[in-house]
């Protein structure tokens, strides 16, 4: 992942920051006690340098004293010499207390001297009251004076000393200070610069992840190929604006625009260039708004605008431009295409209030405007009946149709009557509606027959069909498919192509397909359903007619169309036992069909009485619930395996 280089680097300035934090703890603990101990040193090297000082200027005084006493004797020069040599033992005492052993040997020796000193410096006091001088001079020049100045030599030299050792300790105090200072500025300012590493790192990370989330956040309202909200961001916008209009606000208007012809182009141009398309429509459509309107793809080719503060009056003016700008010529590359629109305009709070309801109404008048090829139309609530509920069927099954996982095939087998085996497999389309749940094709098979959709759905049930064809064959399995072909398909100019193509695509023999249509569908225009019958056949495709009996049919045509079975309809087959004029029919078409070479298959065989009584007939093929339901192919090939029935396959 992308965020891995920032984690990496938001542990370093993790563990960076934690280390200066015990760097600088380390160095204020060493600091501290280093600074302390260089202080206590500093401050008893100057006390003892004060001690000696004082010593030194006892010492001193003393020489005054003793000058002061012999030029004037007295009492207070007398008191003066006393004095200064109490001062001398008290500073001496204080040596001795401050000081080394060093120290205390000087102090000893000067103790020793002084006591020689004062010795003499008693005679000589005598001598000079005495008014000896004579004598008061020898004495001081043989002893006192010698005596002085060792004392005064040694005190001041130890004094010296003393001064540039308490001089040396303050300078250690200076120094270790400064170290201590530099160090401790040093680390907080590694720290500091971590902290802002720190800081960055981590508004990149953050900030990643908020693009990281606001990227999420868009794919998720978005559209991919056009950029366009999405139906879910599109859903937001109008419950927001439906809130902000309230209940006596302005209103506003959605439209829902789909295009009449896409398909077409995907189908035959491809799916680059319908890509394309939706992308042109979605820049002109864009192009016609005003700021503040939303334009959103909601599905394939389906689109929806929301215009809020617009009246209907405003809708169906943007609708009209709308529709201008559409039917111009789009440039796909080389390729001019021209599509038609269809759009539904519904307007809130006069057709509803809640978003959902608001895009129901918007989808029904758009299919009615699809419906009616009208163009654009806005939402009339008569439209919300029978014909609403239709046209929202038409709407749904056309989204079924663009995706893969609504709409699938069941197969019914088809068994022989006179040796039990399987003759083929008819595929009947379920649809699973995501909210409704199983619709059954009775339902949705004729709405869709009144509009083109039922094209779009043959062609899906062709598809899968044929392939499952080719997966039973790839398995061993030869089954013939037939598929059900609704009356429009045969009018398709198209259906040959499409499926000499399909075959093709598969690699599928045409004798395993077999197409059913019914009498009604052939006699709703004979000459063109001939001709594409007759087409067919030469594929080498096999057909049937279905639902034999329920419509009026005319021998003369039975006879000229390339069909070689007859399905006689299960109303019949299922009461033949308990209403003769069932009985007679389905005798009559097993004969009929006979006569015509083709094979007869009875549907709606629910019992083995049936089953018997078909025999009887000569009837060829039975289909019907007594043998198997419709199921998925995945069951029928259990079935086919378990059933014993294709034992031998005939084609
Ligand atoms: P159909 O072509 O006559 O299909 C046979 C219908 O009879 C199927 O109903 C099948 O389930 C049902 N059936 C089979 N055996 C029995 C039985 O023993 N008793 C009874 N009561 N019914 C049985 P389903 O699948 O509901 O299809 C109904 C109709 O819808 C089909 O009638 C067909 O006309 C149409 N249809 C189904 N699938 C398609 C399709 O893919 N394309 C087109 N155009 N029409 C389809
Ligand atoms: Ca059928
Ligand atoms: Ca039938």
């Amino acid at each position: 992942m992308a965020l891995r280089p920032s984690r990496v680097l938001r542990t370093g300035a993790v563990l960076g920051l934690a280390a200066v934090l015990l760097g600088l703890t380390g160095v204020s603990v060493v600091g501290t006690t280093r600074t302390r101990a260089s202080a206590n040193t500093a401050i008893a090297a100057t006390t003892l340098a004060e001690a000696y000082e004082l010593a030194d200027d006892a010492v001193a005084l003393e020489e005054v004293a003793e000058q002061r006493y012999r030029l004037e004797p007295g009492e207070q020069a007398l008191a003066l010499h006393r004095g200064a040599s109490g001062a001398l033992e008290v500073a001496l005492r204080d040596v001795e207390a401050r000081g080394t052993a060093a120290d205390r040997d000087v102090a000893a020796e000067v103790r020793e001297l002084q006591v020689i000193y004062l010795g003499a410096m008693d005679r000589l006091f005598a001598a000079v009251d005495r008014g000896d001088t004579a004598s008061a001079a020898d004495i001081d020049d043989e002893v006192v004076d010698p005596a002085a100045e060792r004392i005064g030599g040694l005190v001041h030299g130890a004094a010296t000393v003393s001064a540039q050792e308490a001089a040396e300790a303050m300078r250690d105090l200076h120094r270790i200070e400064g170290v201590v200072f530099t160090a401790t500025t040093a680390t907080f300012g590694v720290g500091l610069a971590l902290l802002v590493v720190f800081a960055f790192v981590a508004g990149g990370y953050q900030r990643r992840l908020l693009r990281h989330a606001a990227e999420h956040e868009y794919h998720a309202s978005h559209d991919g190929l056009t950029g366009l909200p999405n139906r879910t961001l599109f859903t937001e916008h109008t419950t927001d604006a439906l809130r902000e209009a309230g209940p006596d606000g302005r209103g506003l208007a959605v439209l829902l625009l789909d295009l009449d012809r896409f398909k077409e182009v995907n189908d035959t141009l491809g799916h680059q260039y319908g890509d394309e398309l939706l992308r042109q429509v979605a820049a002109r459509t864009t192009g016609a708004l005003r700021a503040g309107d939303v334009i959103a793809r909601l599905s394939g080719d389906e689109f929806a605008v929301l215009l809020p503060g617009a009246s209907a009056a405003d809708a169906a003016g943007l609708a009209a431009r709308l529709q201008s700008e559409l039917h111009r010529s789009f440039a796909l590359d080389d390729v001019a295409v021209d599509v038609e629109v269809s759009i539904g305009i519904a307007v809130a709070p006069e057709h509803a209030t809640d978003t959902d309801a608001l895009l129901r109404c918007a989808d029904i008048a758009m299919y009615t405007a699809k419906d009616s090829k009208t163009g654009a139309t806005l939402y009339r609530p008569n439209m919300h009946t029978e014909d609403g509920n239709r046209l929202l069927l038409l709407g749904d099954l056309r989204r079924a149709l663009d995706v893969t996982d609504q709409l699938t095939l069941h197969y019914q087998p088809k068994i022989r009557l006179d040796d039990g085996r399987l003759s083929g497999a008819e595929a009947l389309v379920r649809w699973s509606h995501p909210t409704r749940g199983p619709i059954p094709p009775a339902e949705f098979i004729p709405v869709a027959e009144t509009t083109g959709l039922i094209t779009r759905l043959t062609l899906y049930v062709l598809r899968l069909a044929v392939a499952q064809a080719r997966a039973w064959l790839d398995d061993g399995l030869v089954v013939p498919i037939a598929v059900n072909l609704s009356p429009r398909c045969l009018l398709d100019p198209d259906l040959v192509g499409h499926v000499t193509r399909l075959l093709h695509e598969h690699e599928l023999p045409a004798d395993l397909l077999r197409l059913e249509v019914t009498e009604t569908a052939v006699m709703a225009n004979p000459a063109l359903a001939t001709e594409t019958l007759t087409a067919l056949h030469r594929l080498g495709v096999r057909l049937s007619i279905d639902d034999y009996g329920t419509g009026y049919s005319s021998m003369a045509y039975l006879k000229s169309l390339p069909v070689d079975e007859l399905k006689v309809d299960r109303t019949f087959v299922m009461h033949m036992d308990d209403d003769p004029e069932d009985a007679v029919l389905v005798r009559g078409a097993i004969e009929l069909g006979h006569n015509l070479g083709m094979t007869v298959v009875a549907e709606g065989v629910e019992g083995a009485a049936h089953v018997t009584a078909l025999q009887e007939l000569g009837c060829d093929i039975a289909q019907g619930y007594h043998y198997a339901r419709p199921m998925p192919p995945e069951d029928l090939t259990t079935w086919f395996r378990t059933s014993g029935a294709t034992a031998v396959l005939s084609g």
